[in-house]
């Protein structure tokens, strides 16, 4: 299930490049190396699957960590998926995050949440150089599938509501089991031994 009233309005990678200044584009191509740290398949709080990947982009002025989501994953071209972008710099705090939050396509994180009146007075949705360097490694980036693990402890969770509670009788029963094997049987006192030479010899036949 799709949830759209988030869809509808997110944003697509490539309308966000298209709308980022040329020379945070040209800095993207000359200063920014980029590694992935994570990528996976997963489904969000309203049921939709995406491909989550983080990165860490080293560039001249730090080091700075990115987080891409593509919804509709198996899509691999920039214009196809809505995404979910942010990013660690300053650039895309005090420009970018209110913005792209307003359309969802990115969360209020570092920033105080005030427009940025002066810095994006248009209020254009726009990414830094980070994502712009990580946009097209992360949207071919293989994701490893954790949509069916969690499936199935969703599914473990409903047959056994609470493990500890399923195992509890059985650990009780092996408890008195031991308990009754360790305790020291009592036996019946022993008659008292008669000497045998008191008891009368079997006559011989
Ligand atoms: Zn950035």
């Amino acid at each position: 299930m799709m949830c759209l009233r988030y869809l509808f309005t997110m944003l697509t990678m490539r309308k966000l490049i298209r709308a980022t200044p040329h020379k945070i584009l040209l800095r993207a191509a000359i200063q920014c190396r980029t590694t992935i740290t994570r990528a996976i398949l997963e489904v969000d709080e309203f049921g939709n699957k995406r491909k989550n990947v983080a990165g860490l982009v080293r560039a001249t002025d730090g080091d700075r960590f990115v987080v891409v989501m593509f919804y509709e994953p198996e899509k691999t071209a920039l214009g196809e998926s809505k995404v979910w972008v942010h990013c660690s710099c300053p650039y895309y705090l005090y420009h970018c995050e209110v913005v792209n939050a307003k359309h969802k396509s990115s969360d209020i994180i570092n920033s105080n949440g005030q427009l940025p009146l002066v810095r994006n007075p248009r209020m254009i949705p726009h990414v830094c150089k980070h994502l712009v360097a990580m946009a097209r490694i992360a949207v071919k980036a293989k994701a490893k599938d954790m949509t069916k693990a969690k499936e199935e402890k969703e599914k473990k969770k409903k047959t056994v509501p609470n493990k500890r509670e399923a195992n509890k009788p059985a650990q009780k029963q092996e408890q008195q089991k031991k308990t009754y094997t360790n305790r020291p049987v009592r036996q019946p006192p022993k008659p008292m031994a008669t000497p045998s030479k008191a008891q009368p010899k079997p006559a011989k036949v």
